[in-house]
């Protein structure tokens, strides 16, 4: 009896879940089964976008500012892991502002989701929106309109390209946040990412901003990147391409998109930097979260 409750003591350690010590609330508790390094009650307090309202920008929420400029946007859309409530807010600000870097693994594996999501929408084709629609005629033409749904079936990014942080922002911070994001993606995707773009002024602090001022200020925020083993590097990984006509599927990664204007900046360039090379892009962008 005494060796079959031992037994059965035993069995029971070793069926119930390890307790681990949560990176977003501290305390000692359950795993949470999805995600590494978190407890359960923090997992469920995730505000995952499942389903955009906007399906230009991802968020969450109605949004006025897709539908108010009317002008041409550079990305095909963005999609964001969560909504930016004040719990995730202050989970990024432990991630960026406190240099909790051991948070990249978990919010890079949280950005995958969106990622997964991005490409089930590409392969459903169900992008509805006329722009993306129009978009998208213009380069498989509409003689041949087999070839956009024979693409869709596997679609999957060429490249990742991190938003980058000033040289002051990286000092003070140690590390780039969105490019730790971009390689969790990268590793866990096999998708090859490139820094391609450099910050080209201090911007100040976005957060202290108000929406008209951001968009004014980023309006040549960046360029190419002007190191030549980074164009090196593009040039090579083109080359790998080989004479593929469809065109580039590149995603813009960043921590937060809030009004858009960085991912916009950031897509002229990559944009431009393309066309340099005779390229044409499909840019996208994916955002831990959507404020
Ligand atoms: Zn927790
Ligand atoms: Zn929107």
């Amino acid at each position: 009896m005494d060796t079959l409750t031992a037994w059965l003591t035993k069995v029971r350690s070793l069926l119930a879940p390890a307790l681990l010590h949560c990176l977003i609330c501290g305390k000692t508790s359950r795993p949470a089964a999805g995600l590494h390094g978190i407890c359960a009650g923090c997992e469920e307090a995730i505000p995952w976008i499942r389903q955009p309202r906007c399906q230009k920008c991802g968020r969450h929420v109605g949004c006025p500012d897709c539908s108010r400029s009317g002008q041409a946007v550079p990305i095909v859309c963005n999609r964001s892991a969560v909504a930016y409530t004040s719990v995730m807010r202050e989970m990024l600000g432990q991630y960026k502002y406190r240099g909790n870097e051991q948070l990249a693994p978990l919010l890079g594996s949280m950005l995958d989701r969106a990622y997964i999501r991005l490409k089930a929408e590409r392969e459903r084709g169900q992008q509805g929106t006329a722009e993306i629609q129009k978009a998208e005629s213009a380069f498989t033409g509409p003689f041949f309109p087999g070839i956009q749904s024979a693409r869709n079936r596997r679609w999957q990014a060429d490249l990742l390209v991190p938003v980058p942080v000033s040289e002051s922002r990286f000092v003070e911070r140690g590390f780039n946040q969105a490019e730790r994001l971009a390689d969790v993606l990268s590793g866990r995707r096999g998708i090859p990412q490139l820094p391609l773009l450099v910050r080209t002024h201090h911007t100040g602090k976005q957060s202290f901003k108000h929406r008209a001022e951001r968009i004014a200020d980023m309006k040549h925020a960046f360029a190419g990147n002007p190191d030549g083993a980074v164009l090196l590097q593009f040039e090579v990984w083109l080359e790998t391409l080989g004479k593929r006509t469809r065109p580039l599927q590149i995603i813009i990664v960043d921590d937060i998109y809030t009004t858009g204007s960085t991912i916009r900046a950031c897509a002229e360039t990559i944009r431009t930097l393309c066309n340099d090379y005779g390229k044409v892009a499909e840019i996208y962008s994916l955002t831990w979260a959507r404020s």
